[in-house]
């Protein structure tokens, strides 16, 4: 009924759009405001097990390097516009709508997911939706049960779970503007800093910053548009997480935006291409945050982008019914990244496999299955971060 009265006269239409494609829909917030000021709880379990057993994971040496990685997931971002003017063999044409990322991604990165290779990147679906998506994304595997927008609270132990268990609670940190992303990110609510939605803030192991409370202040002011109910737009979340890197540091930041995979709902290009050039200014933006902690000498921040999922070509739908959208693009720059560019995986890859990467970037035992994706992105322990210039060749038709 929300749905109905933000759209007007166009309620039906879109109604039926929003069921088919299994959009972000109002929902009640997965932590509540008052959650706020809670004390903290002291009795999160630790997450401990036996080291990963695949072969590329285990061959990866610790980054000793790497102090802290910031993680940021662009909703529903087709990878057509993420290559799209760079330069890569395949890709289309036009002025690039993420230059910064590739710029970043050609000094000290790789990027995966592009045209022109045999191996994709995927979300396992079936369902190619976001809570299934972000499930798998954090905890390392296709969820087991969950299939749509409407699970409850992840039971698998999560990445940042892991990191947590060797962590300040203060040192995890999460900022999204889908509430229901707080689902998605530890099974054990509380445990660390989430501000997941326009009101949906757990940020009581934090200080007494008044200036990142008045970012939460304005983003809950500005709940819904481009999305819906509780959604917080993205300049209000990237605000916030930028005062939280500068100001706390955090060991594993987590920035979800999602403003362009709700213009592609909206049946709007021209916002949705908007959304991912101001998403691309971000990434610099945070870029600049890290190389100032870091300092002048070698980088100890290592930034990665990925989505959730992709979408059809309309822009409208993603989900079981557009096999397109199972596709995603990873890509990573910084302290501990090989140096690749643009290019191509030795073999299939899937979403849940970034979950790997931090891993082995932060040095966190799990009991997880084994990734794939370090061998094609965490530099061999005995490169120098993002200075042994490993460039292969790019992806080829
Ligand atoms: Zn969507």
């Amino acid at each position: 009924m929300i749905v109905a009265r933000a759209v007007g006269g166009r309620a039906a239409l879109i109604l039926v759009t929003l069921l088919a494609c299994n959009v972000k829909s109002t929902e009640p917030p997965a932590l509540a405001v008052a959650e706020r000021l809670e004390a903290p709880r002291t009795d999160v379990a630790p997450v401990t097990a036996p080291s990963a057993t695949n072969a590329a994971e285990a061959s990866s040496a610790p980054q000793p390097n790497v102090e802290r990685v910031v993680l940021i997931t662009l909703d529903g971002l087709r990878w057509q516009e993420v290559f799209t003017g760079s330069g890569v063999e395949g890709a289309a044409e036009g002025p690039p709508l993420m230059p910064n990322l590739h710029r970043l991604v050609g000094e000290s990165g790789t990027i995966l997911g592009g045209p022109g290779c045999a191996h994709d990147v995927r979300a396992s679906g079936p369902n190619y939706v976001s809570l299934p998506g972000y499930m798998e994304l954090f905890g390392g595997r296709a969820p087991a049960t969950c299939r749509n927008n409407k699970c409850g609270q992840t039971k698998t132990a999560t990445v940042l779970d892991e990191v947590r268990a060797t962590s300040r609670a203060e040192d995890v940190a999460v900022f999204s503007s889908w509430s229901k992303y707080a689902r998605a990110v530890t099974r054990t609510p509380h445990s660390f800093v989430v501000s997941a939605g326009a009101r949906t803030a757990n940020i009581r192991h934090l200080g007494d910053d008044a200036v990142l409370r008045a970012h939460l202040d304005e983003g809950a002011a500005h709940a819904g548009f481009p999305g819906w109910g509780d959604y917080r737009p993205d300049e209000h979340t990237k605000r916030a997480a930028l005062r939280y890197l500068e100001t706390v540091r955090p060991r594993l930041l987590v920035v979800g935006l999602g403003d362009a995979d709700d213009y592609g709902h909206r049946g709007d290009p021209k916002s949705y291409r908007r959304a991912i050039g101001e998403a691309d200014a971000f990434i610099a933006d945070v870029d600049r945050a890290v190389s100032a902690i870091d300092g002048d000498g070698a980088r100890r921040t290592a930034i990665v982008v990925t989505t959730d999922h992709g979408r059809e070509r309309s822009l409208r739908h993603h989900g079981a019914g557009f096999p397109d959208s199972a596709r995603v693009f990873v890509a990573a720059f910084g302290a501990g990244i090989a140096r690749r560019g643009p290019t191509c995986a030795a073999s299939p890859l899937r979403l849940g496999d970034v979950a790997g990467v931090v891993r082995a970037l932060l040095d966190v035992e799990a009991d997880a299955p084994g990734s794939s994706l370090v061998a094609e992105v965490v530099a061999p322990a005995d490169d120098a971060p993002g200075s042994s210039a490993r460039m292969v060749a790019g992806p080829s038709l």
